[in-house]
């Protein structure tokens, strides 16, 4: 297991990772303020909220549904952080971003768009040093490695992982359990994924095209959909934590551990093979579905 649960920044998770780069960016365009949206549980919004407190930033979220009575899990981080949240309804994807800009540009801000996940080539960036990382910690280990299985959702961590595989000549299986059924901009995701890889490429100077044939992405553990928690997950949750003292969280490693299992019982993956689950974090999250975990 490669442990991004462990990242390091505010409880870890993925999005540290593009965040290096995508903030990077932000501080070289002197932008004052970041701006990016999610759902209301994001992982990915806390810890935008938390690198802009450790930058000196201001942070704006534009999160899906209505205010709560009671802040809990990522929520709570995010006003730990002082992050302004603009609340969206059934826009959970950063739909209202550009109006949230103009107001700021109008009060004389400077606003940089972190796009939903994190996930642009600058993002992507990111786990292109990650699969860097993981052949160096490799090269300590005596065993070889055949596949990459974890969440993919906004595609950033999975055309990432495709580009890196390429830049450091890894020849391993690179399989993403679909997470959410909606495609990303209008484009089915593993198209999406696609692009994204391979505009990081060219940043990257990579010559080779990555094909449709690289992108592994199971779609068949969506069950009821976005951040809606079944007996794949939460099974994945018990088995992950009593077995191996490690948690996983609800909506997303927690279903991309629960295909894992599955792709095991249906004989796809086998002991033969020397599979990395790599986990990508949420682990606050849990703190707030305690009740449908439990039920
Ligand atoms: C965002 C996220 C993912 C998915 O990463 P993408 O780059 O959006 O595909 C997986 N796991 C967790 C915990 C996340 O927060």
């Amino acid at each position: 297991m490669k442990r991004d649960d462990q990242s390091g920044l505010a409880l870890g998770g993925n999005k540290v990772r593009k965040l290096e780069y995508l903030v990077g960016d932000a501080l070289d365009q002197q932008a004052d303020t970041l701006v990016s949206g999610g759902a209301a549980q994001s992982n990915h919004c806390r810890q935008t909220a938390a690198a802009a407190a450790m930058t000196g930033l201001a942070c704006h979220l534009a999160l899906g549904g209505e205010a709560p009575d009671h802040l809990e899990g990522n929520l709570l981080l995010d006003a730990f952080f002082n992050a302004k949240i603009h609340w969206c309804g059934d826009q959970r994807k950063g739909e209202t971003i550009p109006d949230i800009c103009r107001a700021l540009v109008k009060e004389g801000k400077k606003p940089y768009v972190i796009p939903y996940g994190g996930s642009n080539a600058t993002g992507a960036l990111g786990f292109v040093d990650a699969m860097t990382e993981l052949k160096l910690q490799r090269a300590t280990c005596h065993s070889s490695l055949s596949h990459i299985v974890f969440a993919s959702s906004s595609g950033g961590t999975h055309a990432g992982l495709l580009v890196g595989a390429s830049v450091n000549e890894m020849d391993v299986d690179i399989i993403g359990i679909g997470i959410d059924k909606e495609e990303m901009e209008g484009v089915a995701l593993d198209q999406y994924i696609l692009n994204l890889a391979n505009e990081a490429a060219s940043r990257k100077g990579v010559e080779k095209t990555i094909t449709s044939d690289n992108v592994s992405l199971v779609m068949d553990y969506v069950g009821g959909g976005y951040g809606v928690v079944g007996h794949l997950e939460k099974e994945a949750l018990q088995l992950t934590a009593s077995l191996e003292g490690i948690l996983l969280d609800p909506v997303y490693t927690g279903r991309a551990m629960g295909g894992l299992i599955d792709l095991i019982r249906n004989g796809r993956l086998e002991s033969s093979h020397n599979v990395l689950f790599w986990h990508t974090g949420g682990t606050p999250a849990l703190f707030a579905y305690g009740e449908s975990l439990l039920r």
